[in-house]
C-alpha cells in the first residue's frame, strides 16, 4: 500500500489536524534530547479517545503495516526510533485525568498525562502518587507503564507495576481491553494488566489506567551526607530503616567524579559540601508531623555524624534548598552534555556488592582507551546505578568494548542489565545476559500470540 493510500484510510478515522505528514515531521523528533534530527516515519497520528486507537491500529493490523507508539520520548533505549516505513501513534492529545477519587485513594486518567501533571492534580487533593524521577516534567503515565518506570522511591513504593491497579489497552488487532477496577484484590484468573506493564509496547496500547495513591506527607526534609567508605552506605541505611523506617523516602547515591560535575562551575548547583568524598548521599524523609518531623530528622543525621557513620552532612532548611540538592542528583542531563557522544546504562546489583563491583567497573573502563568521562549515581537501596559514559567518538568497537565490560561485570553477579529503562532497541544483542534462553522464547511466544504480524513495536525487546 502507498503511504498517500494508508494515510487516506487514516483520514477517515482522524480530522487531518490530528495528522503529521510529509514535510511537517521535520519538525517532530523520536526523543526529547534528539530535536535536531527530524523523525522518520509515513505519518504520526494523534488519536483523542480509544475508539480512534483501536480503529488505526485495526487498519495497520489489516495492511500489515508497522507502528511505533510514542509517550513523552524520555527513554533511554532508542525504543521510540522508526523507519521511513512506519507510522508512529502518538498519546499526546489523550491527556485527560478523568477522576481523582479520595475515598478509594486512586486517580484514573488517560495515557497521554504528563507524570508531573498527576502528581500536582494528586496533591491537590492531600493525596501523594509516589512516582519520581528526573524525566517526570515529559514523560507520560503511558510510557511509565510500558517501561514500568522506578525512579527515586521504589524502595519504600515500588515499581510503576505496584502503582498500577486499572489498564485499558488496545491489542494489535485493535480489541479494547478494559479492566479499570479500583481493587486491591483480584485473583479472578490470569492479571492481565501485568501484561502490558514493562513490555515496552510491544503487546499493547496502554489507553487509560487507574493508579494507587498514598496520603500526602505534610512535611519533607533532605539531607546531603558523605562518607568514604561503602560499608558505611550500607550500615547508614539500616540504621536509617531503624530508626526513621517509616519515614524513609529516598536514598541515592553520587560517586567523587559525578558529584564533582553536578557541582562544577558548568550548573547552578551549590556545592555544600567539599568534592573530596568518596560518596554522597542523598536521604529524603517525609512525614505527617509537622511540629517534630524537622527534629527527628536532624536529631538522626547528627547522631549519624557523632558515631562516625558519616563524616558530615547538611539539611535542606527549605524548599529552595531542597530543590537545589536534588538538582544535584537529578540533572543528569548535565552529565551526558559533558562529551559529544555518551553511552548510559541502568544495572541491577545485589546492594552489599555495590561499592566493589562499581570499582572495578570503573577501573577497567578507565583502561579502555577512548572512555574520557565516568559518571555512576543511582538508587543504591535497590540496588540500582546508572552510568553515563563520556566519549569523543561513537566508533562501535569502543561502544561494544563498554557494553561487555559493564554487562559482563553485571552478570557476574546475578544482576540485571535493565533495572528501569528497559531493553528497546540498543540493548536487544544483552538480553541473553540477563534472560534465560528459555524465557526469552517464552517472550517471543507470547508476542507471537498476541501480535502475529509483528506490526506493534516492532524489533524492540528481543
Ligand atoms: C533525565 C531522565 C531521567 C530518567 N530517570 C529515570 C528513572 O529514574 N527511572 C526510570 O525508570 N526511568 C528513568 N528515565 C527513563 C524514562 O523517563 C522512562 O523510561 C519513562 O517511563 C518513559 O516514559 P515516556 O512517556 O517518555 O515513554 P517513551 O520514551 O515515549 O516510550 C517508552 C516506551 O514505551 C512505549 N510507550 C509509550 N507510551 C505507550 C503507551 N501508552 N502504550 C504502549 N506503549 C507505550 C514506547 O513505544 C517505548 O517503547 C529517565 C529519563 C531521563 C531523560
Amino acid at each position: 500500500m502507498t503511504t498517500n493510500s494508508i494515510i487516506g484510510l487514516f483520514k477517515k478515522i482522524l480530522d487531518n489536524d490530528l495528522i503529521i505528514s510529509g514535510e511537517n515531521l521535520k519538525s517532530r523528533f523520536y526523543h526529547i534530547w534528539k530535536t535536531d534530527i527530524p523523525l522518520e516515519s509515513v505519518c504520526l497520528l494523534m488519536p483523542k479517545t480509544t475508539s480512534q486507537v483501536s480503529e488505526i491500529i485495526k487498519v495497520c493490523n489489516e495492511n500489515n503495516q508497522e507502528i511505533v507508539i510514542h509517550g513523552g520520548l524520555t527513554n533511554l533505549v532508542g525504543s521510540t526510533k522508526s523507519t521511513k516505513t512506519q507510522v508512529v501513534l502518538s498519546l499526546e492529545k489523550m491527556n485527560n485525568i478523568i477522576e481523582v477519587d479520595e475515598t478509594s485513594k486512586t486517580i484514573t486518567c488517560e495515557s497521554g498525562v504528563i507524570i508531573e501533571d498527576l502528581i500536582n492534580a494528586c496533591n491537590e487533593k492531600e493525596l501523594l502518587l509516589p512516582l519520581n524521577f528526573g524525566a517526570r516534567g515529559s514523560a507520560q503515565i503511558g510510557g511509565a507503564i510500558s517501561t514500568n518506570a522506578g525512579g527515586l522511591r521504589v524502595f519504600k513504593y515500588g515499581m510503576t507495576r505496584n502503582l498500577v491497579m486499572g489498564i485499558e489497552a488496545v491489542l494489535p488487532d485493535g480489541t479494547i481491553i478494559s479492566s479499570l477496577k479500583k481493587l486491591m484484590k483480584d485473583n479472578s484468573g490470569y492479571d492481565l494488566k501485568q501484561l502490558f506493564i514493562g513490555s515496552e509496547g510491544t503487546l499493547g496500547i496502554v489507553t487509560k489506567v487507574v493508579l494507587r495513591l498514598y496520603p500526602l506527607p505534610k512535611t519533607r526534609y533532605t539531607s546531603l551526607a558523605v562518607t568514604n567508605d561503602y560499608q558505611k552506605v550500607l550500615d547508614l541505611l539500616k540504621i536509617l530503616e531503624d530508626k526513621i523506617s517509616n519515614n524513609l523516602t529516598g536514598y541515592e547515591l553520587l560517586w567523587n567524579s559525578t558529584y564533582k560535575q553536578m557541582v562544577s562551575e558548568k550548573t547552578i548547583y551549590n556545592k555544600y559540601l567539599p568534592d573530596k568524598f568518596k560518596y554522597y548521599l542523598f536521604i529524603e524523609y517525609m512525614g505527617r508531623d509537622f511540629d517534630n518531623d524537622y527534629n527527628i530528622f536532624e536529631e538522626t543525621i547528627l547522631d549519624c555524624i557523632e558515631s562516625k557513620l558519616i563524616d558530615d552532612a547538611v539539611i535542606g532548611k527549605d524548599e529552595k534548598e531542597q530543590v537545589n540538592i536534588w538538582g544535584i542528583r537529578e540533572d543528569v542531563a548535565v552529565l551526558a552534555e559533558e562529551r559529544k557522544f555518551d553511552q548510559q546504562f541502568d544495572i541491577s546489583i545485589p546492594v552489599p556488592l555495590i561499592g566493589d563491583v562499581i570499582a572495578k567497573i570503573s577501573n577497567e573502563l578507565k583502561e579502555c582507551g577512548g572512555v574520557k568521562t565516568i559518571f555512576p549515581f543511582g538508587h543504591v537501596a535497590d540496588g540500582n546505578i546508572h552510568f553515563i559514559i563520556g566519549k569523543d567518538s561513537e566508533s562501535e568497537e569502543l561502544k561494544s568494548q563498554i557494553n561487555d565490560i559493564i554487562y559482563n561485570n553485571t552478570e557476574l553477579v546475578n544482576g540485571s542489565i535493565s533495572a528501569e529503562h528497559g531493553i528497546g532497541l540498543d540493548k536487544k544483542r544483552y538480553l541473553i545476559k540477563s534472560r534465560s534462553e528459555d524465557e526469552i522464547s517464552l517472550m517471543r511466544s507470547i508476542k507471537k500470540t498476541i501480535d502475529p504480524k509483528n506490526i506493534l513495536n516492532p524489533g524492540r525487546v528481543f
